[in-house]
């Protein structure tokens, strides 16, 4: 689990957020139910700290982890552009990848209430070069009034995690 930026890289600002810390919220939540559903979970960061792109990919591979996941939240000039979203990478697993995206980014938006902008392919690097199954996530918009208020509802993100792990479980099952 790789939540994304970190210390002095605050990622996305907007609506009173910083998605570096939206996206490690989210993440110790998701690691707590993947644990409890039975997984073992290792995180690139744990706490407000930065770590470089090609540290967080070595980090899943010298874990070996069998699905790479990382958390982020988007922004956009247009304060109106909203909504949830996961990416893969065609580069390394794609067939898994893009079965992993689509387990998770229903419930995600299951969980959020956000609107549903799919699945897509981008060649963002943690995600391109991680040789296992792996996707990034873009929770919401916290340039976006509407996203950034449920992000900051820990009862969203409670749901969200739960969803994402939800997602994570039957691509196990299923693939
Ligand atoms: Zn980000």
């Amino acid at each position: 689990i790789d939540p994304g930026h970190g210390a002095q890289d605050a990622g996305a600002i907007g609506n009173g957020l910083l998605e570096k810390n939206i996206n490690l919220e989210v993440a110790l939540k998701l690691q707590s139910r993947l644990h409890q559903a039975g997984a073992l979970t290792v995180m690139s960061r744990t706490s407000d700290t930065f770590d470089s792109l090609q540290t967080r990919v070595s980090k899943g591979a010298q874990a070996s982890a069998d699905i790479f996941i990382s958390i982020h939240a988007n922004a956009n000039d247009n304060s109106g552009a909203n909504g949830t979203e996961t990416y893969y990478d065609t580069t390394y697993a794609a067939a898994h990848s893009v079965k992993l995206a689509q387990q998770v980014q229903p419930r995600m938006v299951s969980a959020l209430g956000t609107k549903d902008r799919g699945v897509k392919t981008a060649g963002f690097y943690v995600i391109k070069y991680s040789r296992m199954p792996s996707i990034l996530l873009e929770t919401g918009f916290v340039t976006n009034p509407i996203d950034a208020s449920i992000l900051k509802s820990t009862a969203a993100k409670d749901r969200l995690a739960s969803g994402i792990a939800t997602g994570v479980s039957n691509y196990f099952d299923v693939k």
